[in-house]
């Protein structure tokens, strides 16, 4: 089975990649950005599995030739995974780690593949070195990148590489992804409609304690203003980042809600909608301009290391000057 026959979503992305293997013509390095949880790893994957087959069928992987029998282990020898060390950074270490696998002939395959994920996690000296890798074109080696945080990348790195945008999924196309996990299709709606197309957060609340966990956020995003910066159960950027995109979501489910009280799925108050019925009170125009509010602090906050007791408090305010 290809990786087109088990993906989701994003049909023209799929037909570029497919045409790539048919011609078996590859750019030097490919940029796979867009939303969180938007499929770029999971593609990236099973791009690169298909592509490492020896005897593609039609632009599908044989399933039969050595490379093919490697498929899903751990280790292939013509292809290296790049990730941030503890989800920090990537250093200069690593990259000269995937250099020296560079420099080694491909095994199985005509060319190795090295996929950089969260490459906006390279650090100013792993960029320039990697640079030097991709300004190769005729090499052995072929790179994908993928970043939810394009800005975040040099652009001489950007400049690079072919950029394939990946959108986030639709509501239906979620539901597609969910119900290969669970029967239970109230959960699967609500997840869906909650997690505005991020299969990654939606995969994580399928589990009942992640559920539990980002219930309290939520709770604790609507009790602001109850000595809310004492409970709040954040110490870093990345915890505060993924407390924002919590409560965007939150806001975003709030407007839903004000808009579409009466429609079944709020009527059988499944899980965590029922946590808004007392918020629905809020002025609309309240909602939405702390929407756009909580997305500047995110930007902001991924830009640059504010002082982050006083960006917090910041943050704090403005919450408590929409709900009062
Ligand atoms: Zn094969």
């Amino acid at each position: 089975m290809s990786f087109s026959e088990i993906s989701i979503g994003h049909p023209s992305i799929i037909q570029k990649l497919q045409s790539f293997i048919l011609h078996q013509s590859f750019p030097n390095a490919l940029l796979f950005y867009g939303c969180s949880g938007s499929g770029k790893s999971f593609f990236a994957h099973h791009f690169i599995e298909e592509v490492l087959c020896q005897k593609p069928v039609s632009g599908h992987a044989c399933l039969q030739c050595k490379s093919c029998q490697l498929r899903g282990a751990e280790y292939h020898p013509d292809r290296m995974v790049v990730e941030p060390d503890d989800k920090q950074s990537i250093k200069i270490d690593t990259i000269r780690e995937m250099q020296n696998f560079c420099a080694l002939k491909p095994v199985y395959a005509d060319k190795k593949w090295i996929l950089i994920e969260e490459a906006h996690q390279l650090t100013i000296e792993s960029s320039q070195a990697l640079l030097k890798n991709l300004e190769e074109p005729n090499s052995s080696s072929r790179f994908i990148l993928t970043t939810h945080h394009l800005e975040g990348l040099l652009p001489t790195i950007r400049s690079r590489c072919s950029l394939i945008p990946f959108y986030a999924y639709s509501d239906e196309e979620m539901e597609q992804l969910l119900s290969q996990k669970t029967d239970d299709m109230v959960l699967v709606r609500e997840l869906a409609m909650i997690t505005k197309g991020n299969s990654k957060l939606a995969f994580q609340l399928l589990n009942p304690e992640n559920r539990l966990q980002y219930e309290n956020q939520i709770s604790l995003f609507f009790e602001v203003g109850d000595h809310l910066y004492e409970k709040l159960p954040v110490k870093t950027k990345d915890e505060i980042i993924q407390l924002l995109h919590c409560w965007e979501n939150a806001l975003l489910d709030l407007i839903k809600y004000g808009l579409n009280k009466n429609k079944s799925l709020y009527k059988s108050g499944a899980w965590l909608i029922k946590k808004f019925q007392p918020a629905s009170s809020i002025q609309m125009d309240k909602v939405l301009w702390l929407q756009q509010q909580l997305i500047q602090y995110e930007k902001n906050l991924q830009r640059s290391n504010p002082y982050l007791p006083s960006f917090t408090q910041c943050l704090l305010s403005d919450i408590y000057w929409a709900f009062h």
